[in-house]
């Protein structure tokens, strides 16, 4: 593979960030997913916006400009002839040459990383077909969930629960109710509404959220973002998570509670084909 490094494109094992890195001591960086399809960048202007919002969150500057990623993004895309997989991009605070708590000068230069993975058939997975299992672990992650930064450790430990008790991911729940599941976010369907948690820093704003909503309201279903619990997740007909990578992936068991027979549900096996068919369409 080669993978891009502060301007640089290399092949990945002569990729080098320095050991004082902040991303690399502190976690001190954001990061972006973006799918490719066909060749072609999904939401490539969704993943802008939010980056920009991650970077000023943390009083970083966006070292580039949109029109600037794209060329970058298209560049890697090509570098790696990717059909379909996704795009990784990392932007850390930098190398301040030391390790030190407080942030270095706004004018250091920020350390962009990105690089490729390939995943053939993304849009086809399997999974889509039979569902999630998912299980509840307590939400003990910290309370700017809003920006996408690179500290991903609990997530990870909520993964390996998930994958230890035979399911596919965790939903998260603090104060008795689910925030949003390890990389993505959560949702529930009760006849003709779905419930999603409502945006606040308690959980990563979805761009893949935003637009499932948008594609909801224009097929008439009711949008109502509000928490739910477990039980009412267990309760309810039917259940999905979102994200850049998943699309939309049906949730057919939470906590060995099946919803719909254990089957995927039409809400959902729905809102997968729209948010595919709509999204390929503005692919760039
Ligand atoms: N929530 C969390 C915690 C995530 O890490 C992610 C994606 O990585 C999402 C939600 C889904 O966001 P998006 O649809 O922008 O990929």
């Amino acid at each position: 593979r080669i993978v891009y490094v502060n301007g640089d494109w290399v092949p990945e094992a002569e990729a080098k960030v320095s050991v004082f890195d902040r991303g690399f001591l502190m976690a001190d960086g954001v990061y972006e997913v973006t799918s490719v399809l066909d060749g072609k960048l999904i939401d490539f202007e969704g993943h802008c916006l939010r980056l920009d919002r991650s970077l000023s969150e943390l009083e970083m500057t966006n070292p580039h400009s949109n029109a600037e990623w794209l060329a970058i993004f298209r560049e890697i895309v090509a570098q790696n002839g990717i059909v379909d997989g996704m795009v990784y991009l990392q932007v850390t605070r930098g190398n301040p040459g030391d390790r030190d708590f407080a942030y270095p000068a706004a004018d250091l230069p920020p350390t962009v990383v990105l690089f490729t993975q390939s995943k053939p058939g993304l849009a086809d997975s399997p999974a889509a077909k039979t569902g999630w299992k998912v299980i509840s672990v307590e939400d003990i992650r910290w309370g700017r969930r809003d920006i996408k930064t690179v500290q991903l450790l609990y997530p990870s430990m909520a993964k390996m629960a998930a994958k230890k008790a035979g399911v596919d991911d965790a939903w998260l729940v603090e104060d008795g109710f689910v925030t949003e599941g390890t990389s993505n976010n959560a949702y529930i369907v009760k006849g003709n509404r779905i419930i999603t948690r409502a945006l606040s820093s308690d959980i990563l704003h979805g761009i893949t959220r935003a637009a499932v909503l948008r594609f909801a309201a224009e097929a008439q279903f009711e949008v109502e973002e509000r928490n739910f619990t477990i039980a009412e997740a267990q309760e309810a007909d039917e259940a999905f998570i979102t994200s850049a990578s998943a699309f939309v992936m049906p949730v057919v068991e939470i906590d060995g509670a099946a919803l719909s027979g254990g089957k995927v549900g039409p809400v959902a096996t729905r809102m997968r084909e729209l948010y595919l068919d709509e999204m390929r369409r503005a692919a760039l």
